[in-house]
């Protein structure tokens, strides 16, 4: 395990040495969820990731790593794994953009052009997987990210715990912030280090995607990550606030 990996009772770890990688979902490939207005969710990711990125190296973290993967949508999962336990992470991030199950989706036109929707879910979701080699750690920091969200007055996703997601029905670890137990999830379960996935919000819901494409908002949400990340690394910044 990495020297700056923090355990939970330990003191601190330091942000100039301390590497988190932020992992852009999905590839230019193969891009993930489509969203309301047929924009793929691989551009949202990518938009994201890179300010949370730039908030993070401002903050200090100058280790901070981007990662972008590419090809085909299974082999690129292996590929990034392989990518993050290069990169010797003391933390992975996995950025995401939420969508819902086909059967949900309803049909409507925007610009002419036969997309779909649906507006019955919305909100953001933090994922961890229990056979993560460090499942204790992914928690911690997926319970710090999600206390951020909140803390922005953001809601969860409640979908991933109803009986209609079917196979996509997952644990609500906490009732209140919005954690979930995801095990099979390839990016959490296969990487060296401790590792989080977050879905920022849906963008096949067509108020919440306007939402996602504000800058505004992406700035209240890369805020709330870097505020995790800094209070993941001193405990005591919960209290102190920016030193
Ligand atoms: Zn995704």
């Amino acid at each position: 395990m990495p020297p700056s990996v923090l355990k939970p009772a330990a003191g601190k770890c330091d942000p100039a040495t301390f590497r988190i990688v932020l992992d852009v979902g999905h590839t230019a490939e193969s891009e993930g969820a489509i969203s309301a207005r047929n924009v793929a969710e691989f551009a949202f990711n990518l938009r994201l990731a890179r300010l949370i990125a730039e908030r993070l190296k401002a903050d200090g973290f100058a280790e901070t790593r981007l990662l972008l993967t590419e090809g085909k949508a299974r082999p690129s999962l292996f590929k990034r794994v392989a990518s993050a336990n290069n990169l010797h992470a003391d933390l992975l991030l996995s950025i995401h953009h939420d969508s819902v199950p086909n059967k949900m989706l309803e049909d409507w036109e925007f610009e002419g052009k036969k997309s779909h929707f649906s507006d019955r879910f919305s909100g953001y979701s933090v994922f961890v997987s229990r056979e993560n080699p460090d499942f204790e750690t992914s928690l911690r920091f997926a319970e710090l990210i999600a206390k951020e969200m909140k803390a922005q007055g953001l809601h969860y996703a409640v979908q991933y715990s109803l009986p209609i997601m079917g196979s996509n029905q997952h644990p609500l670890l906490n009732k209140d912030t919005g954690v979930y137990s995801y095990n099979e999830l390839i990016v959490l379960r296969k990487t060296a280090m401790p590792a989080v996935l977050l879905e920022a919000g849906s963008i096949i819901n067509r108020d919440e995607e306007l939402k996602m494409d504000s800058p505004e908002h992406r700035n209240v949400i890369a805020g709330g990550v870097a505020s995790a990340v800094q209070e993941f690394c001193d405990p005591r910044w919960s209290l102190l606030g920016p030193l």
